[in-house]
């Protein structure tokens, strides 16, 4: 089979990595991809968000599957468009996407479907949001309507920090049409945990949960990023309570979505809190995690393909996936200054050293390859992932291999697995 990959950062990286491996492909393409993408696919210099440019390119190509991974192709209709030129998508539609294009939407459809969540009021109009905020109290949650690059929530504290982002997001614009609309949200309080399960439409097939650490800094200080690290499983996400989720959460969604005729196909991220009245879901996002896929990926021992080419064909019911015991644990390495302005340009070396630490591989976000090296051209850079027979071993090789990687630019935090681990 002739697959290609949408996308360019780690999350694609750990998906070529994997559907390399598998023997049903023949020859893999990636666009845009990146330089360590580049050692398994071969490279389409198309952007992913160029839906014309990806659909002529799989049919010139004869294509024979599509697996997209950013949320943003999938918002703007790739999967639609590459069906209606007759060519199979893993992801789904435009108007399932709307899950974690539209909140609000999101919202309505986990209340409609009976989904344990936080209480919620959806707001056009400024004073009407302000004034809701008053009659509820702090702490609340006020986020966007739309996709705001993770930048659009704001757990508000006081009432003062809830009026401010109202201000910023429906009076000052800040987030463009993004922030038009507004969902305000009752405050959960536990510990987060990120589930992935693969849909078909009808049934679902859960992968693995993962926690990861959204701050830049140690001990969880600093703005909130994309992800600085993740690790495999998440030891709070119990057996039972992942039947529960099933039941309570996926389940109930996935019926709505079919009832509604706009059926979800492809991965379903759950970012769930567990709290002390049972789990409840914060949001769906409608792709892999980054950096969570390069977690779970190297966990997984079956053949990621077929359960891919189940998901769009409606037989994930056929699909049994199998898991190592190995649990595992992602470092990322971020240009200094991410996640503002990072320094980009300096030369990365010590590449194979690390990748040769057991159990260790090296997945490429945001390199460049120039005559000079391999350069990191972006916020995340690279994310470290290993696998040990406890969590504590995956911990101390991923240390390892991001000790032999020499790069003056970068960081990283020195904390990850904090929560299963202690500090
Ligand atoms: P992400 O980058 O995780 O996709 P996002 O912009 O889609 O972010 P959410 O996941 O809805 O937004 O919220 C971001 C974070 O804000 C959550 O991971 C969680 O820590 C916190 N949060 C969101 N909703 C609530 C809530 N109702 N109660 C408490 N904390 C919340």
């Amino acid at each position: 089979m002739k697959i290609l990959v949408v996308g360019g950062g780690g999350r694609e990286h750990a998906l070529c990595w994997k559907l390399a491996a598998s023997p049903r492909l023949t020859k893999l393409y990636c666009a845009p991809g990146n330089p360590g993408i580049g050692q398994v696919a071969d490279l389409v210099p198309v952007s992913a968000t160029d839906v014309p440019a990806i659909v002529a390119f799989a049919k010139q190509s004869a294509i024979d599957f599509v697996v997209v991974g950013p949320e943003e192709p999938l918002t703007l209709g790739l999967v639609d468009a590459l069906e209606a030129a007759g060519i199979a998508a893993f992801g789904p539609s435009q108007a399932a996407a709307a899950l974690e294009g539209s909140k609000g939407f999101m919202k309505d459809v986990v209340a409609a479907a009976g989904v344990p969540t936080a209480a919620y009021r959806r707001f056009t109009d400024a004073e009407a949001a302000r004034a809701y905020v008053r009659e509820q109290g702090a702490p609340i949650v006020v986020k966007t309507d739309g996709l705001a690059a993770g930048k659009g929530v704001t757990v508000a504290l006081t009432l003062a920090e809830a009026e401010a982002a109202i201000a910023e997001a429906m009076e000052d614009g800040k987030f463009g049409k993004a922030g038009a609309e507004l969902v305000i949200e009752e405050f959960m309080e536990g510990e987060e945990v990120s589930f992935f399960v693969l849909c078909d439409g009808t049934h679902a097939v859960p992968l693995a949960a993962a926690q990861d650490h959204k701050r830049a800094f140690d001990g969880d200080e600093g703005p909130n990023t994309g992800g600085m690290g993740a690790y495999s499983p998440a030891p709070i996400f119990t057996p039972a309570l992942e039947a529960e989720v099933m039941a309570t959460i996926i389940q109930p969604t996935l019926d709505h979505m079919a009832a509604r005729e706009t059926p979800y196909k492809g991965v379903l991220f759950a970012g769930l809190m567990i709290t002390a009245k049972g789990p409840r879901l914060i949001e769906y996002n409608v792709r892999f995690g980054d950096p969570e896929c390069q977690t779970i990926l190297p966990r997984l021992t079956s053949d990621l393909l077929p359960a891919l080419l189940a998901s769009r064909n409606g037989h994930l019911d056929d699909v049994t996936l199998l898991w190592g015991a190995a649990p595992s644990l992602t470092v990322i390495l971020a240009g200094q200054g991410y996640p503002g302005e990072p320094k980009k340009g300096g030369v990365i070396q010590g590449f194979d050293a690390a990748g040769s630490v057991p159990g260790v591989t090296v997945f490429h976000a945001g390199t460049k390859q120039t005559d000079a090296g391999i350069v990191g051209n972006g916020g995340r850079v690279l994310a470290v992932t290993a696998t040990g027979t406890d969590l504590i071993e995956a911990r101390t090789r991923a240390y390892q291999a991001v000790d032999l990687i020499d790069w003056a630019d970068g960081f990283c935090r020195r904390d990850i697995g904090w929560r299963a681990l202690g500090k």
